[in-house]
């Protein structure tokens, strides 16, 4: 199917959507980003990217930009409660190519926004949808009341997407009994380029180094009986998180007397969307498959996508051919992959030490995930 010249507008200005806009406009599309917000950014934190993502990001033409932004991760480790090294896998020996990554989500996201803009994607902030009427010329609703129609409408709206339910009608999501704190640090402790996963009963930590090594990204997992609501804006003291992880030995007391008001969520589970696609519609990234951060895999997941719907479009006769064959293509492999992140909770968390070490003898993440 010849892309040139069809219009296309995404929702979302998110990794998944600018993604999947720079691959539509490289086929020449004419394409559209509706965002919400006033500003392209996301708020500081850190992402792993893996080898799978990278080769996304290098067929992009992105590769050495960001190589720039981000630092190569020479292994992950995990650690016990006294900070001793229980697993370790190296990446020291992958190829620069297929290397494994720790970025900012500001830089990464600054770096598609800047690239998807210097190559005519238009990107219109304070646009809010409503709803998706899909259809031949499928049409979106703002919330301001202002309508406009696509050749073809992709929800890249992460979590609370408009065009899923539109799809798949509601989804019920369920707290996964665990909460989570996020927070960067100055690297105080000399945290190698490496990825660590501090494991002890009912928690782990994971960290790993940003910016040349300067900041320390910090995701903390808690188990707990109850949350009041699903969303990742809500603040917590910085005791309450040093207290849930004081027993922890190694470079974790020096990273936690860093945190200064971390971000705290409730973990849920979502059910993968059956319908990917519909009438001239499709889903991406979070809004067709959200999932829980235990394997680093949310966003190259959604790069992966990006790529293959414009893959899977371009060698379609037609848009429902091409559509199909999209989520023929991804829909068993990311639930493998979402599978596989929720089975590293429990392994994480196992109260046994013993147990925990051979559970994660299979682990084998960034293997099973590096493609060809
Ligand atoms: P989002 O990033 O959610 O983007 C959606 C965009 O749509 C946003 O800009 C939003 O403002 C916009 N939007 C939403 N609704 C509307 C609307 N109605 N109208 C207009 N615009 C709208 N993944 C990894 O690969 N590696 C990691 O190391 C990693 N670590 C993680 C750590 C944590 C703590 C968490 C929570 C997640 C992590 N993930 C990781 C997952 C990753 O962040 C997500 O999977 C990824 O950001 C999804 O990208 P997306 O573009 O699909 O959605």
């Amino acid at each position: 199917m010849d892309l040139s010249g069809l219009n296309i507008t995404i929702i979302g200005a998110g990794i998944g959507g600018l993604a999947v806009a720079l691959a539509l406009r490289a086929r020449g599309a004419e394409v559209r980003i509706l965002e919400q917000a006033e500003a392209i950014r996301e708020v500081g934190a850190g992402i792993q990217i893996s080898p799978n993502g990278l080769r996304v990001l290098q067929a992009l033409d992105l590769g050495e930009g960001f190589r720039r932004i981000s630092v190569r991760g020479r292994a992950v480790s995990l650690r016990n409660l006294r900070g001793g090294e229980v697993l370790r896998m190296d990446l020291a020996g992958l190829p620069e190519d297929h290397s494994y990554r720790f970025v900012h989500r500001a830089d990464f996201v600054e770096l598609l926004a800047a690239r998807a803009r210097a190559v005519g994607v238009r990107v219109r902030l304070l646009q809010n949808v409503r709803d998706v009427t899909p259809g031949a010329s499928p049409r979106i609703t703002l919330c301001n009341g202002d309508a406009t129609c696509a050749d073809l409408v992709i929800g890249a709206d992460g979590l609370h997407s408009v065009l899923r339910p539109v799809l798949n009608g509601a989804a019920q999501p369920f707290f996964t009994g665990q909460v989570a704190w996020r927070a960067v640090v100055p690297n105080k402790v000399s945290h190698p380029a490496e990825a660590r996963v501090h494991m002890g009963p009912g928690r782990h930590m994971v960290s790993y180094p940003l910016r040349g090594g300067d900041m320390v990204n910090l995701v903390a997992v808690q188990e707990r009986s109850d949350w009041a609501a699903e969303g990742w804006s809500h603040r917590d003291d910085a005791a309450n998180l040093r207290a849930a992880f004081a027993g922890f030995g190694g470079v974790v007391p020096g990273l936690l007397s860093g945190v200064e008001n971390p971000g705290l969520w409730g973990l849920f589970r979502h059910p993968v969307a059956r319908h990917w696609h519909g009438d001239h519609v499709a889903l991406l990234g979070d809004a067709a498959h959200p999932t829980l951060p235990f394997l680093a895999q949310g966003a190259n997941m959604a790069l992966e996508d990006a790529w293959v719907l414009a893959d899977a479009l371009a060698g379609a006769r037609d848009m429902a051919e091409g559509l199909a064959t999209y989520q023929q293509r991804r829909r068993a492999r990311v639930v493998k992959v979402i599978d596989a992140a929720s089975g590293n909770a429990w392994k994480y968390h196992l109260r046994n030490p013993l147990v925990r070490g051979v559970a994660h003898l299979g682990l084998g993440v960034v293997g099973r995930l590096a493609p060809g």
